[in-house]
């Protein structure tokens, strides 16, 4: 229970990589706060997957990342119900594709307003409550698009590099407080996000990942709990790749 008494908020807590995470957090014995967009149900059945490995109960709240108003709310209503906030998961993402000259403004924005302010707004708001308390986890779930740009997805791997480097910025701004600033990026991760993806274009992927098969999303949420803890106490501004090698 190596985060018993810690309140962690994952934003992006009701499916995929996001709900791993707070099982993980949860099973370590933090109190979780499960975010989710549009999808309620969904975030109640993590809370209760939390419960049933062993985890304190969570609270489930939907905010929009992308809307700053609404991020503030949250955390004040967070400082309110559970006292504070120790460790912020930023992995609420989303992906829109597309070749650069059909792209749209309105697909840039959204990506960029979704993954990377909605990131440095939850950053902000949770900060606040961790300067207070003198300890903190920042945890940015970027990508290994972010390392390596990917054809097809220029507002994404822009977000997901600049991820990158407001992980290490806050880094800095941050370690005197002993609130450390990590990144994870995911590389080819079974979730809905690439269940999209053809039998061909899992293949071509497959193809360039040395160790030859897709990520789940516990090997994820293992690296993520790992940097939570005290045992990463010494890691900061650090970018932990966790994609079987294919971006080294
Ligand atoms: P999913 O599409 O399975 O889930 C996305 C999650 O983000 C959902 O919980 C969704 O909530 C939430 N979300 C989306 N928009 C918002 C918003 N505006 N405010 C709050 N929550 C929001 O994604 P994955 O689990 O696949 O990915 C999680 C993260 O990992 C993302 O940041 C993604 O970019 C990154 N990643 C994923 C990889 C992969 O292979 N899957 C590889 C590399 C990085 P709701 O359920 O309510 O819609």
């Amino acid at each position: 229970m190596e985060l018993k008494d810690k309140v962690a908020a994952v934003t992006g807590g009701s499916r995929g990589i996001g709900r791993a995470i707070c099982v993980e957090l949860g099973k370590l014995g933090a109190r979780v706060v499960v975010n989710y967009a549009g999808n309620e149900a969904a975030a109640r059945e993590t809370a209760r997957l939390v419960v049933e490995a062993g985890g304190p109960e969570p609270v489930v709240m939907g905010f929009d990342v992308s809307d700053g108003a609404a991020v503030d709310a949250a955390f004040d209503a967070i400082k309110a119900q559970l006292g504070g906030c120790h460790i912020l998961v930023n992995n609420a993402g989303i992906s829109k594709d597309g070749l650069l000259l059909r792209f749209k403004d309105d697909d840039w924005n959204k990506t960029l307003q979704t993954n990377l302010y909605g990131a440095f707004a939850c950053a902000r708001a949770a900060s606040k409550l961790m300067t207070k308390q003198r300890w903190g986890r920042i945890i940015n779930i970027s990508s290994v698009v972010g390392e390596t740009g990917n054809a097809g997805q220029v507002a994404y791997a822009a977000a997901k590099a600049g991820m990158i480097g407001m992980t290490k910025t806050l880094a800095q701004e941050l370690a005197s407080r002993s609130i450390t600033v990590n990144a994870v990026t995911p590389g080819f991760i079974e979730t809905d996000m690439t269940a999209a993806l053809s039998d061909d274009q899992k293949k071509v992927i497959l193809d360039e990942v040395p160790l030859k098969s897709m990520g789940t999303v516990v090997d994820v949420a293992h690296a993520v709990a790992f940097l939570a803890t005290d045992r990463a106490r010494y890691v900061t501004g650090h970018v932990l790749s966790v994609n079987g090698g294919m971006y080294m």
